[in-house]
């Protein structure tokens, strides 16, 4: 990998910076958090924007209307909108991440040509429905079965955890097509439409007061068989695609976000004031925030070689995406702890204290906590990084 930049890597990098300067003052105010109508809007509309300006699907081919975009590129293309403070993906987390990068890689022409530009000009909206009540870590052990009627599945069960379903068009589903087969081999991965009869969403508020999750129960649900991507039970597999985007890359866009978080720690340390002086006089705070942006520093550098090593291979990234999500769900719990320690008695409250901007600290140290379980606890990934990437004896069971 050449870590030089181009001539024409900044060219890309001024026309960017240049276009996000007039494109961002334009948009309306961010809406409340549980208007979920209007951040759906929001956020389509900022993707509409991408779309227009030619910044959409930046590493998606160009002919799914992507913009084809070279690995280099790419990363430019992340800072430069961190650097910006330009909206990140919001709702469509799942489409623009995982599931458009899965149909890439592995669905029909025809699932390409109906999904990936749609999502791209951020008409279609997609979520996860892959844990249930009785199979998370062990996802294989999912129960929602799936019947085979003509030409459709009949599809019944219960999905848990499902991040922004009740403003999705559709959702990447994984289903029993074969309950008498070894578990792993019997799962059938599937596009479901959200508006298909059968579906209840039960919206479920986490320990911030978001309603960004939701249980959906499934009853006899049709869908199409031309809805399934990749083979009938060949759903492990394909899910293993997904997931090597949810870890692998889906991050990314956060760790440039979290490296300013380390910023406006250090800031607000400066504005605490501790006995004569502030808290930033500490040199043990000092330290440990130091450690924390190397560390920082040393994933981005680990992105770069994997955002390089897939899109020069097969386009799909490796394992390493555990190694990341892993280091990176670390890293984050410990900043939320710094900054914890930092507000002392400020931290028990969600409200600003005084005039210090406290509140949103404690938020986002709630949030860190989702980040070790979403897409796969640490425990799994510390699993998946011993036995398939060095090799050592499987967990029994
Ligand atoms: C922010 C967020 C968003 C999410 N969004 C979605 C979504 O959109 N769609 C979706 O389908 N799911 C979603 N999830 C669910 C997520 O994938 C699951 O929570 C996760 O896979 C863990 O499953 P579980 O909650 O059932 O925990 P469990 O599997 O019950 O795990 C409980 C504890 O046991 C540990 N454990 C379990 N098995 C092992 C093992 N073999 N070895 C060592 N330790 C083990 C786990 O690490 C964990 O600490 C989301 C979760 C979060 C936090």
């Amino acid at each position: 990998m050449d870590l030089r930049y181009s001539d024409s890597d900044e060219r890309f990098r001024v026309e960017l910076r240049a276009w996000l300067a007039d494109a961002l003052p334009s948009l309306p105010p961010k809406p409340g958090a549980d208007d979920w109508t209007a951040r759906r809007a929001w956020d389509t509309r900022w993707q509409k924007m991408l779309f227009d300006a030619g910044y959409a699907g930046i590493d998606w081919p160009r002919e799914v209307e992507g913009r084809g975009a070279t690995p280099t590129e790419h990363l430019i293309f992340l800072e430069e909108t961190e650097r910006a403070d330009a909206p990140y993906v919001g709702v469509n987390f799942v489409g623009l991440l995982h599931a458009g990068p899965t149909l890439i890689a592995e669905g029909t022409d025809e699932q390409k040509k109906r999904h990936l530009p749609k999502i791209l000009r951020g008409e279609e909206v997609w979520c996860q429905g892959f844990s249930e009540p009785g199979a998370g870590s062990d996802l294989a052990a999912l129960s929602t079965k799936a019947v085979l009627d003509g030409d459709h599945y009949v599809v019944s069960g219960q999905k848990i955890w499902t991040s922004f379903a009740h403003v999705a068009d559709h959702c990447e589903l994984l289903v029993r097509t074969d309950p008498d087969a070894p578990k792993h081999k019997g799962i059938s991965w599937l596009i479901m439409p959200m508006d298909a009869k059968g579906i209840e969403i039960q919206p479920l508020r986490t320990i911030t007061g978001s309603t960004e999750f939701s249980q959906v129960f499934l009853e006899e649900v049709r869908i199409p068989v031309a809805n399934r991507v990749g083979a009938e039970n060949d759903g492990w597999r394909v899910a293993m695609v997904t997931f090597s985007f949810e870890r692998g890359t889906a991050f990314v866009g956060e760790l440039i976000r979290t490296m300013s978080l380390v910023e406006e720690i250090a800031a607000l340390a400066r504005r605490i004031k501790r006995g004569d002086g502030t808290a930033w006089d500490d040199p043990g705070l000092r330290r440990d925030l130091g450690k924390i942006a190397a560390e920082l520093d040393a994933l981005w550098a680990l992105t770069r070689r994997n955002i390089t090593q897939a899109e020069r291979g097969t386009g799909v990234p490796g394992l390493g995406g555990s190694v990341f999500k892993l280091a990176y769900s670390e890293v984050r719990h410990r900043i939320g702890d710094l900054a914890m320690k930092l507000l002392d008695r400020a931290a028990l409250s969600f409200e600003n204290v005084g005039s210090m901007e406290s509140g949103i600290h404690v938020e986002r140290w709630f949030q860190s906590m989702s980040i070790s379980i979403a897409a796969g606890t640490s425990q799994i990934q510390r699993n998946i990084v011993g036995e398939r990437i060095l090799g050592l004896p499987k967990e029994p069971g």
